[in-house]
């Protein structure tokens, strides 16, 4: 069964567990960083950091707030960073989850070609060996019936996991208790993704990939599949 998250922002503390628990379990070691006065940290996602909560201080209805975005890959319903993929096997999509995952094989891919596929803006590259990285929903856990580590350590309920049938109803049935209190909340690309985000204020103002339709408001999914399969064409013209 198709498998997705419902990542409830209204909920999220930014207490980093999950962003932690994804290093711990990739055995990914730490970023080298530097104050850059945030308390965010690291700035952006990387090939060793998969999972990166983004912290902002905005100013919503004349009160100053601070707002905070997980971002991760949102393993897209068809997704495009896979439709565009020129070498076989290099980015699978897993037929009983949904997950998008990326092998070995990606070290042959155009790296700016995946990324540019990418609505979100989410593929790293690592210098050395040319791979590219994401977060693969840890398919590992989840095929032996355990939560993403990300989802198993949230403290707040903000991460969900499930059915994508069953988080797609709880954010739908969410949205609409947020919504007496903060009519601006919506769901972030809800049928095109299997992460799907509830943002109680502006998605913009979180960050500017949190949805696909601010990089491109008038592109349909058919539209950014097409774009996707560019790079393809080019190959075979
Ligand atoms: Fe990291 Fe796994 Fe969560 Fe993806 S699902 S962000 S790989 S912990
Ligand atoms: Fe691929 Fe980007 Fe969609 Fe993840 S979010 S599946 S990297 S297109
Ligand atoms: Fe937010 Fe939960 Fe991640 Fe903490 S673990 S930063 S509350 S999503």
């Amino acid at each position: 069964m198709a498998k997705g998250f419902f990542i409830d922002l209204t909920k999220c503390t930014a207490c980093r567990g999950c962003q932690v628990a994804c290093k711990q379990w990739k055995k990914l070691p730490g970023e080298k960083t530097q104050n850059w006065g945030s308390h965010q940290n690291p700035k952006d996602l990387s090939y060793i950091t998969l999972k990166v909560v983004h912290f902002q201080e905005v100013v919503v209805d004349n009160k100053l707030d601070y707002i905070f975005f997980p971002e991760q890959c949102r393993h897209c319903v068809s997704a495009p960073c896979a439709m565009q993929a020129a070498k076989p096997g290099a980015i699978i999509q897993d037929e009983a989850t949904g997950a998008v995952i990326y092998t070995e094989k990606t070290a042959e891919l155009k790296f700016q070609d995946v990324a540019d596929s990418c609505p979100y803006k989410i593929p790293r590259m690592d210098a050395k060996t040319k791979r590219i990285s994401k977060c693969d929903m840890c398919l590992d856990r989840v095929q032996n019936n355990k939560l993403p580590a990300c989802v198993l350590t949230c403290p707040t309920g903000a991460m969900n996991f499930g059915e994508l049938e069953a988080m797609s109803a709880m954010a739908k049935k969410r949205l609409e208790e947020v919504k007496k209190t903060t009519p601006k909340a919506v769901l972030g690309d809800p049928d095109d993704v299997r992460v799907i985000y509830l943002f109680p204020v502006d998605p913009k103002l979180y960050h500017q990939n949190a949805v696909a339709s601010l990089e491109a408001p008038l592109m349909t999914r058919k539209q950014l599949l097409a774009k996707a399969a560019t790079p393809l064409r080019r190959l075979f013209s």
